[in-house]
């Protein structure tokens, strides 16, 4: 059994463009305060830019075990890239993932591939863990070709990518018509087409890197669906949006094992 041995849980909360720092603060807070104190699953915060360095200051001095990570980064250290935000500067705030190629980012912002790859390989480089979002559109879920879509998006956004750290890439599979609609894929159909992530990472990489890499499932998870989707053998966590921004709800979904217990 690899899940929880070899490769840790993981569930993060994608605050997206909600919550102004000091009420982000509020809500960290108010996680933290309820999570298990023997949590043995990562859990990772994602807050708007404006509301990281707040929030680092508070989770450093009290020493919580919340992680903190970003919605986005440019692929260069520094340079003239009006409103874009480095790499380097999310180091020195201690955040320790990004997520990068969200499905909204690639649909409003037409981040392609080709500039996903570039930012994989710079976050690899200066040591923070990328969230790499991958999953098909409605249409190409309706004629069965999402094996073919994902299989390309990993193809393509992996290319290249240094073998000795891509072990830290946590990949997130998120069907995009399930993002923020209340549609969830089955748990099995999630399962499924994680596993089929596996497969393909380790034919890109290795067996050894695929056994290692975190899949994550994302798409509409509440805290009545967490446990479904949380028992499946390939799934190491999810990745949360709406459902994030309520302490009870997060923490909740966070907590699940106590609900396992009582099944
Ligand atoms: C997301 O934005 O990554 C996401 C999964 O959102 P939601 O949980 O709201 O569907």
């Amino acid at each position: 059994m690899l899940k929880g041995e070899i490769r840790k849980p993981i569930i993060a909360g994608n605050w997206k463009m909600h919550k102004m720092h000091l009420e982000g603060v509020k809500l960290v807070e108010e996680i933290d305060n309820s999570l298990d104190k023997n949590l043995d699953i990562e859990v990772v915060i994602i807050p708007p830019f404006t509301a990281l360095r707040s929030i680092s200051t508070v989770i450093k001095a009290n020493q919580m075990k919340i992680k903190l990570g970003a919605q986005n980064m440019h692929y260069m250290s520094e340079g003239p890239f009006t409103g874009e935000i480095s790499p380097l500067m999310l180091k020195a705030l201690d955040i320790e993932y990004v997520i990068i190629g969200h499905s909204e980012r690639r649909e409003y912002f037409d981040e392609t591939d080709e500039l996903i790859n570039k930012k994989l390989k710079k976050a690899l480089e200066v040591g923070i863990k990328p969230i790499l979002c991958v999953g098909e559109p409605l249409r190409i879920r309706e004629i069965g070709k999402q094996k073919q879509y994902v299989r390309e998006q990993l193809n393509n956004c992996l290319e290249g990518l240094n073998e000795n750290y891509v072990h830290n890439i946590v990949i997130a599979y998120e069907p995009i018509w399930a993002i923020g609609t209340g549609k969830t894929a089955t748990p099995e159909d999630a399962n499924f087409m994680i596993s089929f992530i596996r497969q393909r990472i380790s034919k890109i990489f290795s067996p050894v890197i695929s056994e290692k890499i975190r899949i994550q499932y994302g798409g509409s998870v509440k805290p009545f669906s967490i446990v479904p989707i949380m028992v499946q053998p390939e799934i190491d966590g999810v990745l949360v949006g709406g459902a994030s921004l309520n302490a009870q709800d997060f923490s909740d979904i966070v907590n699940y094992k106590k609900k396992l217990k009582n099944i």
